[in-house]
């Protein structure tokens, strides 16, 4: 993959597609600023360079076309500012392409920057509208795309605005080019035993992932709400717990399959069960085997735990995706918790994946023992998936 470093740069316009979709609390504070640290490499690269640099990204899903102050990248263009500790301008557009952006574009010098306001703020975007990316493209002479968390989408400012650049105006982005180097690795030539821990909701989110990590992995641990298809599956009472019956048949074969070709197929032997989805409700451990009627799993215990340690002890390499239960009520934190430590004090490369698994890995402190905390959910289940992503793809072109 061309990086930045393989073109030309110098004192040019760069447009650079980051992902700066972070978590705002109800005051509009921004409560993880992680993917904006994440970005900082390509944009100082960038302003040693003098580039005049154009930043875009979305955030999170405004109604097409239409402006609202709470999806506003204001609080972001804060941040930055306080982050890069720049002498230079920092502009903040009051629209994407419109007369502000553009009067403000017409003023910057080199090592400016200037960020567009919500991309989402445009229809055309997810449109992926070839006239609103010829709009974009044209604030720059080249197009860096650094948005490792949206390049699964097929949207204007990740797809359609590649095709306006030739391969020496058009590269990845220091942050892309980790994310992807790391998963390539990992999935092509991973030191072994290679392990895979699978959580999360649901059995169909993470069906193709699976499938795909069978091939690859030695052993794989599920948890969380997706665990309760395999043991309904088997033929276990799993009582009220999440469970997808239209995918029993899908679970069997996953299970068949990792029996065929050797690979270990482990699910909690024992869970935190509740008679109802709330915080304040009353817990029992039970056995998987005996989770009584009406009552739902919500939380992997404490045997499970300790078998996934021994599970784990002998990893080389290891990927999670997905919590193993209800993470967000304190009361069915634990087997999460407990699988985050676990991971982290292995001697193994780890790679975490998916925002709800990088939260968990920061709520148990453990970020900085990982090897490797992916900025994108979405994008490395694809990966992990084996789909190549359409921000990858337009680079190529
Ligand atoms: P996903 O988006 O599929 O990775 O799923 C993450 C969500 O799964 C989190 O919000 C968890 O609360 C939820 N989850 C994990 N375990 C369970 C469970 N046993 N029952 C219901 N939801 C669960």
């Amino acid at each position: 993959m061309r990086t930045l470093k393989d073109i030309n740069i110098d004192g040019k316009r760069v447009f650079i597609r980051c992902d700066f979709n972070v978590p705002k609390d109800e005051f509009g504070n921004i409560t993880d600023d992680r993917r904006i640290r994440a970005a900082l490499p390509t944009i100082r690269y960038c302003i040693d360079r003098d580039c005049k640099i154009i930043l875009a990204s979305h955030y999170e899903r405004p109604e097409p076309g239409k402006y609202e102050e709470k999806y506003s990248l204001k609080a972001v263009a804060k941040r930055l500012h306080t982050l890069l500790k720049i002498k230079n301008e920092l502009y903040m557009a009051e629209d994407v392409v419109g007369p502000d952006a553009q009067e403000k574009a017409a003023k910057m010098q080199g090592g400016d920057i200037l960020l567009l306001e919500n991309l989402r703020f445009e229809a055309g975007e997810t449109d992926n509208d070839e006239a609103f990316a010829k709009k974009l493209a044209a604030f720059a002479d080249i197009y860096v795309n650094d948005a490792f968390g949206a390049c699964h989408r097929k949207h204007a400012s990740i797809y359609a605005i590649a095709q306006q650049f030739d391969k020496d105006h058009k590269a990845a982005g220091f942050l892309m080019s980790k994310e992807v180097n790391f998963f390539g690795k990992v999935l092509e030539d991973p030191v072994r035993p290679f392990i895979a821990v699978v959580g999360g909701s649901k059995v169909s989110g993470k069906l193709q992932a699976l499938t795909n990590l069978l091939n690859k992995v030695d052993k794989v641990i599920v948890g969380g709400g997706m665990a309760f298809t395999f043991l309904k599956a088997q033929g276990y009472e799993i009582g009220n717990s999440l469970v997808e019956d239209d995918l029993m048949d899908e679970a069997r074969d996953i299970m068949e399959k990792a029996h065929d070709l050797g690979v270990k197929f482990y699910l909690p032997v024992d869970f935190v069960v509740a008679p109802e989805f709330s915080e304040n409700t009353a817990v029992k451990y039970m056995p998987s085997q005996e989770i009584p009627l009406n009552w739902m799993g919500l939380d992997t215990g404490p045997a499970s735990s300790r078998l996934f340690r021994e599970v784990l002890n002998d990893a080389q390499t290891i990927i999670w995706n997905g919590p193993m239960g209800v993470y967000e009520m304190d009361k069915f934190s634990k087997g999460s918790i407990m699988m985050s430590h676990h991971i982290a004090e292995t001697h193994a490369t780890t790679i975490v994946g998916g925002g709800d698994t990088a939260d968990v890995a920061a709520r148990a402190g453990d970020v900085d023992e990982m090897t490797f905390v992916s900025t994108g959910g979405g994008a490395s289940l694809k990966l992990i998936e084996g789909v190549k992503l359409p921000g990858l793809e337009a680079l190529e072109n």
